[in-house]
């Protein structure tokens, strides 16, 4: 990743482009032009989309995951020399394209398998996509040791706990207490939760983020998923991580050490920085994130969450301290059932109801078994999600 005047060229691909997290990854590319060159970028279904970054960002490569967006890709990127492929394989084609850095910024567990191939690569991957932690955790950090991959968190939380850690050696570490917005919902009772809508959920007081993950932090289940991944990403136990609300979004995580310091990182909230430092290490770029004055600020309030009107912390916790399968099944029951909120088909207590149900349900059988290899966790996703559908019908939900 050399390049001249001691400044390096990073090659840069970036698994779900079109999203939020992409999209803020490009923007910070196309603020350090002499920085990054971009190799493969890729999406879902937002053709349009992914071609106009792959234009302007001078991809080489461009990968729709929808197998009918193939054509229209095709079309729009005709004449332009860009490698164009849809489909499954093609995803982690990209995914292993010679790169010294993949953001891996999919949403959800279809993140996992072309997440694992650019891990497979052995360079750095800056992980966005917590689902991937969390359905597959141990697995997933056994073939990041395996292939020697730099694993850097985006996540605005982990990543704060990766800088206030540094070096420290683990037996220092006395306890990660990540912070939390709270989300929209914070101060609402039952009744209001009951009756909340979508458009509502998705209007978050401090962060612009995509809608999956915009409705697990009105859930708090976000919180619930960052745990878990914490778990993985740091050498602590269960019971040494904690979260604490903290509506201003300044403070991401405070790390506790043995003698009584805590350290903690601050930051206005944009996704920019956390992506800039996973881009970057160990050294820092710019970026135009609002610089914090506290004093403007005046003040930063921490509470209890609430466990009663908030239970997705409480199953992600039970699901951790189950250990196997069970945060797999939490995760895919989670993402169903956050899409069936999405289409207005459940309402929104219902969505950590659905995540108990099946919980409960899959804990009695083979579903929360031990795993020992992805196909197996893939498995379990895709089993899960089943079981969350006849939960869902179970509730009368068409
Ligand atoms: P978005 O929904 O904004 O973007 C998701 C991206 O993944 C899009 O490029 C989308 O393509 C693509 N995608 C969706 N489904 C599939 C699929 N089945 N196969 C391949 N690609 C797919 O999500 P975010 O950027 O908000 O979040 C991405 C990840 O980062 C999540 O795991 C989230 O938890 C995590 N994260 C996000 C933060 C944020 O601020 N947004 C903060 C911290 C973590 P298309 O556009 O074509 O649909």
């Amino acid at each position: 990743m050399k390049a001249g005047a001691g400044q390096s060229v990073q090659r840069l691909s970036v698994l779900g482009a079109t999203g939020s997290i992409g999209q803020s990854t490009l923007d910070l590319v196309g603020r350090h032009p002499d920085r990054f060159e971009v190799v493969a970028l890729t999406a879902n279904g937002d053709v349009k989309g992914l071609a106009e970054l792959a234009i302007r960002h001078r991809a080489k490569m461009a990968v729709v995951a929808d197998p009918e967006g193939y054509q229209d890709l095709a079309k729009a990127l005709s004449g332009t020399g860009i490698v164009v492929a849809a489909g499954g394989d093609a995803l982690v084609e990209a995914a292993s394209q010679p790169a010294d850095c993949v953001v891996a910024s999919i949403v959800g567990a279809a993140g996992l398998v072309p997440t694992l191939a650019a891990v497979r690569q052995g360079r750095r991957v800056a992980l966005a996509n917590k689902e991937c932690l969390v359905a597959a955790g141990e697995l997933f950090m056994r073939e990041v040791s395996a292939a020697d991959t730099e694993l850097l968190p985006v996540d605005s939380e982990h990543s704060a706990a990766f800088q206030a850690i540094g070096a420290s050696a683990a037996r220092d570490i006395e306890a990660i207490t990540l912070t939390a917005s709270g989300g929209p919902f914070r101060n609402w009772d039952h009744e209001r939760l009951k009756a909340a809508k979508p458009e509502q959920a998705l209007r978050h007081p401090n962060w612009s983020m995509g809608a999956k993950i915009t409705i697990d932090s009105a859930t708090m289940m976000n919180k619930g998923l960052e745990l878990i991944e914490a778990l993985h990403l740091f050498p602590v136990t269960i019971s040494q991580l904690d979260c604490v609300v903290h509506p201003q979004s300044i403070v991401h995580c405070l790390v506790s050490y043995r003698d009584g310091s805590v350290l903690a990182q601050m930051a206005s909230p944009d996704m920019r920085t956390p992506i800039a430092l996973a881009l970057s290490w160990p050294e820092r770029i710019d970026t135009p994130t609002k610089r914090l004055d506290l004093a403007e600020l005046g003040q930063l309030t921490f509470e209890r969450p609430d466990d009663r009107r908030f239970p997705a912390i409480r199953l992600a916790r039970e699901a951790m301290a189950a250990g196997g399968a069970a945060p797999a099944v939490l995760n895919a029951a989670n993402e169903v059932a956050v899409m069936a909120f999405l289409e207005n088909r459940i309402g929104f207590l219902d969505i950590p109801a659905v995540v108990s149900d099946c919980l409960d349900a899959a804990s009695s059988g083979a579903l929360c078994r031990a795993v020992d290899h992805i196909d197996e966790i893939l498995a379990v996703d895709l089993a899960a999600r089943e079981l969350a559908r006849s939960m869902l019908e179970k509730r009368g939900v068409a």
